[in-house]
C-alpha cells in the first residue's frame, strides 16, 4: 500500500506493510541463488498524494469521449452511461472465476445467453458468439467459418474474397490472413456498390464479399439485396461489417438484406470505453449452414428440470455449450471479453426498445452536423478561405458522413490533417482522418446520438472559424497539446517498443 505521509515509510520505500511473520533473510534462503534479483529493480518510491497527482497529470495530458466531443467516424465515440460500470462491479460478475462449474455462474451465463439473443434478433442471424474481442477478429472468425463451410462442400477452389474500395482496412486483411486472394471492386460514381463491377468480379473461385452498410462514406447501399443475389447465385458467402450498426439498429438488418454472416463491435455501437487498442468485444452472429463451425463454447439455455439445482429464479438452466466437431476451436482464451459483454448488456437492457431511436438520432445528428458545416451564413462565409466539399454525392447521409478538403488545398495549401491538428486546440478530438481512401483529404464525421444540438452547433461554428484563420496558423497545429506535430514517417522508422526503464537488450 501506497503511503499517505510524506516521509514515504521508514526505508523511503514509498509504501508501508506490515513486519512479515517470517523474515526476509531466511525465506530468501528458500529461493535458488540463480533466481534471486542481484539488485532492486528501479520500481518509482511515491508516496500516495505523489502517485494520484501522477496519474491526475496524466490522465489531463490525454484526450476522451469524457474531456470533450469526438466525432472519429467509424469509431461510434458515443457517451458511456457510468451504470454499465456498476454492473460489471457486481460480484456475481467482477469476482468469478471462468474455470467455475456452470450452476455457481448462471448470472453470466444467462447475459451471455440473452446478449447472443439479443444480438440474433437485431442482425437476422440463427446463432451468435461472444468469443471474438475485436471487430477485426470477429470478421476472421467468420470468414474461417465460411472458409470451412466451403471445404465440407468440396469447393475447395473458392479462393477469392471481394472488397469494395470503401472497405475498412480490417476487412481485407481478416480475408488475406484466411488465405484468400483479395478482389477489390471500384465504387459507383455515387459512392454506392457498383453492381456491374460486381458481376464482373464474381466466379466460382468467389469464396465471399465483405461489405459494410450503411457504407464507411456513410450511404446506405439501396442495392445490397440485388448484390446478395449476384453473390449467391455464384455460390459465393456474404459477409456483413456490423461496425456501422449505430445506423441501423432497430430499423433494418443483415438477415432481410441477405447476408450470411456477420460482426458486430459492441464497444461501439452498445457503448464501451474504446480505443487506444481495447478493450473491446466483437461478436458474430451467422445464418444456420453456419452455425456448426463457429468457436466453442457457446451459453445455451434449457426449460429446468427438478434435479437442477434452485439457484436462479426463473424457468431456465443455463450452461456453456460445445459446437461441436465441425467448430473451428477456439479464436480467444476463456469466453471473450467478459466485461465489455457485460456493458454492452446493461445497455441494451436500459434502453430495450429505444434502441430504435438512438439509431435515428445517430442519423439526425449526422445530417444536421453536415448541413450546419456545409451551410454557413452568409456573413460566415464571407470570411471563409475556401470551403471543404462534400465526400458522397447523397441528399441524405447516415450516421457518419465524409468531407474533402480538396478545396483549401488548392488554395492556400492546407491539407485534412492541418484542420484535424487545428480542431486539437479548440478542444475536439480530430475527426477520422484520410479515410475512406477514395475521398481526396478526407476527413469522416460521426457526431453520435448522445452529442446535443448546441454541442454540434459549437463544433460547426468552431470549423468555420478554422476555415476563416491564416493559413499558415492552421498550417503548424496544434498549439495547445503537450504534443505538438509528430514525425510520423520518423516515428515509424525508429520504432521504440521497450519502456525507456528496462533495460535495452
Ligand atoms: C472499427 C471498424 C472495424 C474493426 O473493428 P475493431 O473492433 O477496431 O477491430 C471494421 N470495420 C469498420 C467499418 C470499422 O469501423
Amino acid at each position: 500500500m501506497s503511503d499517505i505521509f510524506s516521509f514515504r515509510g521508514a526505508e523511503g520505500t514509498g509504501w508501508s506493510q506490515p513486519k512479515p511473520a517470517i523474515p526476509p533473510q531466511e525465506l530468501l534462503s528458500e529461493v535458488p541463488a540463480s533466481l534471486r534479483r542481484e539488485k532492486l529493480p528501479k520500481w518509482p518510491r511515491a508516496s500516495e498524494p505523489e502517485l494520484v497527482r501522477h496519474y491526475t497529470w496524466l490522465s489531463k495530458r490525454n484526450f476522451g469521449i469524457d474531456t470533450g466531443f469526438y466525432p472519429l467516424g467509424s469509431c461510434t465515440m458515443k457517451h458511456n452511461p457510468r451504470l454499465n460500470e456498476k454492473i460489471v462491479q457486481l460480484a456475481g460478475i467482477d469476482r468469478i472465476h471462468p474455470l467455475q462449474p456452470d450452476n455457481q455462474v448462471q448470472g453470466l451465463l444467462a447475459i451471455y445467453f440473452e446478449m447472443q439473443e439479443m444480438l440474433e434478433i437485431c442482425s437476422g442471424m440463427d446463432q451468435v458468439t461472444l468469443q471474438p474481442v475485436a471487430g477485426a477478429q470477429g470478421e476472421f472468425t467468420a470468414i474461417r467459418c465460411i472458409q470451412e463451410f466451403h471445404r465440407k462442400n468440396g469447393e475447395v477452389n473458392r479462393n477469392k474474397v471481394i472488397v469494395p474500395d470503401s472497405a475498412h482496412g480490417t476487412n481485407p486483411a481478416s480475408a488475406s490472413m484466411c488465405g484468400y486472394e483479395i478482389i477489390e471492386i471500384p465504387s459507383g460514381i455515387d459512392g454506392r456498390l457498383d453492381l456491374n463491377a460486381l458481376k464482373a468480379a464474381v466466379g466460382e473461385d468467389t469464396a465471399a464479399m465483405m461489405i459494410t452498410n450503411p457504407s464507411t462514406l456513410g450511404l446506405f447501399e439501396t442495392e445490397i439485396a440485388e448484390a446478395a443475389n449476384i453473390v449467391h447465385s455464384a455460390g459465393g458467402q456474404m459477409y456483413y461489417d456490423g461496425a456501422n450498426f449505430n445506423a441501423i439498429l432497430g430499423k433494418t438488418n443483415p438477415g432481410i438484406m441477405g447476408f450470411d454472416a456477420v460482426h458486430y463491435n459492441l464497444h461501439k455501437t452498445f457503448s464501451q470505453p474504446h480505443g487506444g487498442g481495447g478493450p473491446g468485444s466483437g461478436p458474430i452472429g451467422v445464418k444456420s449452414h453456419l452455425a456448426e463451425f463457429l468457436p466453442t463454447p457457446i451459453a445455451g439455455r434449457r426449460e429446468k428440470v427438478d434435479s437442477d439445482p434452485e439457484l436462479l429464479d426463473g424457468d431456465y438452466w443455463y450452461f456453456w455449450k460445445d459446437v461441436g466437431d465441425s467448430s473451428i476451436g477456439k479464436v480467444q482464451q476463456w469466453n471473450g471479453n467478459a466485461g465489455a459483454v457485460v456493458r454492452a448488456w446493461g445497455f441494451y437492457r436500459r434502453y430495450g426498445k429505444q434502441l430504435e431511436k438512438m439509431s435515428e438520432h445517430a442519423v439526425l445528428n449526422s445530417n444536421y452536423l453536415r448541413h450546419k458545416i456545409m451551410n454557413p451564413s452568409e456573413d460566415t462565409k464571407s470570411k471563409i478561405n475556401a470551403m471543404p466539399t462534400e465526400g458522397a454525392n447523397s441528399e441524405l447521409v447516415m450516421h457518419e458522413f465524409t468531407l474533402s478538403m480538396t478545396p483549401l488545398k488548392e488554395r492556400n495549401g492546407i491539407t485534412g490533417k492541418d484542420i484535424a491538428k487545428r480542431l486539437l486546440d479548440y478542444g475536439y478530438m480530430s475527426p477520422t482522418l484520410y479515410f475512406p481512401q477514395i475521398v481526396p483529404e478526407c476527413l469522416m464525421l460521426e457526431p453520435t446520438e448522445t452529442e446535443s444540438k448546441e454541442v454540434l452547433d459549437k463544433f460547426a461554428e468552431d470549423f468555420h472559424a478554422i476555415l476563416a484563420e491564416d493559413p499558415e496558423l492552421v498550417a503548424s497545429a496544434p498549439y495547445s497539446t503537450p504534443v505538438k506535430r509528430v514525425d510520423e514517417v520518423w516515428a515509424a522508422r525508429n520504432l521504440v517498443l521497450r519502456h525507456p526503464s528496462r533495460p535495452q537488450e
